[in-house]
């Protein structure tokens, strides 16, 4: 077993009170830990025969663009508004307080092609469930979610439904 639990730090109080944030960025500085968060999620979506991985701002971008390599797909940036530079599509999504947006280029990926979802963690699964409807307008399929951390306490995988869910450390409480 790979030991991606003592690469990831527990920040309480950030970005705000309340908040327990997972930072990722110890793993990321171990190139071997990093190789095998890699190699492992590549091994788990392989199967599916991905075109694109679709990558969520900004630390998924990270993940993909290791898995796009391993696995010769696509990388498909998932962005913020006003972020992306062509023609997108828009899917905004429920946060803890307020409402957020994401983009998708329209040209991205279309019919035929097979997209694997990638981001660091899914704690309440709205940000992906949004990911997931813009790959989707894009008339391509959704074969898969990637993550590095699952928060199951927030019950993200509920919001996500016609594909596999994957992450490499899952937190209960
Ligand atoms: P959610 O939409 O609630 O599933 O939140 C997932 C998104 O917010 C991901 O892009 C994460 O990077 C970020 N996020 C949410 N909660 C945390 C956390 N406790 N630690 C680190 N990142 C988080």
């Amino acid at each position: 077993m790979t030991d991606y639990l003592s690469a990831i730090r527990d920040v309480p109080d950030f970005p705000k009170p309340g908040i327990l944030f997972k930072d990722i960025t110890p793993l990321l500085n171990d190139v071997e830990l990093f190789t095998a968060a890699i190699d492992e999620l590549a091994a788990k979506v392989e199967h599916l025969r991905p075109t694109h991985f679709a990558a969520i701002e900004s630390r998924g971008f990270i993940f993909a663009g290791g898995l796009c390599e391993r696995l010769k797909g696509g990388f498909i940036p998932v962005r913020k508004p006003g972020k992306l530079p062509w023609k997108t599509y828009s899917e905004s999504y429920q946060l803890e307080y307020g409402r957020d947006e994401l983009q998708i280029h329209t040209d991205a990926c279309g019919p035929n092609d097979r997209v694997v979802l990638v981001d660091d963690l899914l704690a309440t699964g709205g940000t992906a469930n949004a990911a997931v409807n813009l790959v989707r307008k894009t008339g391509a399929e959704v074969v898969a979610a990637c993550f590095v951390v699952e928060l199951a306490a927030l019950k993200g995988r509920a919001k996500l439904h016609g594909f596999e869910i994957h992450n490499l450390l899952c937190f209960d409480d």
